[in-house]
């Protein structure tokens, strides 16, 4: 079973001009074709293609760096595909009533996650903003995957993605699941290690980086093997298939890999 927890769907339209320059620089051939793959069936064979049974699919509501792809467009797309799960964007910064809002797109739009861009929506993660959102999501039992470390977008701030900022939340929300994105990508692996060891709610997905790398980044991935997630963050890299191959190859145990490419997500999401 592989999942992917971490695929950006969106048009060209949706994205500002810097974030569609980086897709087409890092993959020109599948930008090409992404008119063709971006809609349900077309992502759904793709993503099969590339040796994945389930995607979490993310929307993004990042109008300074990135750009919005609506809550209702990922809604939408994900309707009537299993092999979709379809995480929420809300910006506390921006949008009223954050948790409210969430409940309804939770109960009422089958969400299934929340994700956060705290450098990129220009807060703390631990900033009391935020709480009601995490307060929600506990009570609905929902993951929130959080974006941690560096990004290449424009307007992006950094100081804003250190993972050592979770720690608050993971203490006043015991029972939330809390998946750092990039586990602290460039400048905090270690800190995103700590924290993921040290609280039994952090989770490490690993989307972003380079899975030959792994094992220098977090030498001891093993004693964390059931807190290790693994994440595309298609399109924005070259190929998931290969990725997913990079990490059978890795130096660990056949039962870490299982549970870093499908195991521990399952779990997460509750998927059969
Ligand atoms: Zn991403």
């Amino acid at each position: 079973m592989i999942i992917d927890f971490h695929v950006h769907i969106g048009k060209q339209e949706h994205w500002h001009p810097w974030v569609n320059e980086h897709f087409k620089d890092l993959n020109p051939k599948l930008y090409e074709q992404f008119d063709d793959i971006m809609n349900p069936d077309g992502l759904e064979a793709y993503l099969k293609e590339q040796g994945v049974d389930f995607a979490v699919l993310l929307a993004e509501n990042s109008p300074i760096t990135t750009g919005i792809v609506s809550n209702e467009f990922v809604r939408d797309f994900c309707k009537k595909k299993d092999m979709f799960v379809p995480f929420a964007s809300i910006d506390p910064k921006i949008h009223d009533h954050p948790g409210k809002r969430l409940k309804k797109l939770v109960e009422e739009d089958g969400f299934k996650g929340l994700k956060l861009y705290p450098s990129y929506q220009q807060y703390h993660p631990n900033d009391e903003l935020v709480y009601p959102l995490y307060e929600e999501a506990q009570d609905l039992r929902i993951p929130v995957l959080i974006h941690t470390g560096s990004s290449v977008f424009k307007g992006s701030r950094m100081k804003f993605a250190n993972p050592l900022f979770l720690d608050d939340v993971a203490v006043d929300f015991p029972d939330l699941n809390i998946i750092m994105a990039h586990s602290g990508r460039g400048l905090w692996y270690k800190e995103a290690y700590f924290i993921s060891k040290r609280h039994e709610n952090i989770y490490m997905e690993i989307s972003g980086l380079p899975p030959k790398k792994l094992p220098s980044y977090f030498p001891k991935l093993e004693e964390n093997a059931d807190k290790v997630i693994f994440g595309s963050d298609w399109p924005g890299l070259s190929s998931i298939k290969a990725n997913i191959e990079a990490i059978y190859d890795l130096p660990l145990k056949s039962s870490t890999v299982e549970k870093i490419l499908g195991q521990n997500a399952m779990t997460l999401l509750g998927l059969k």
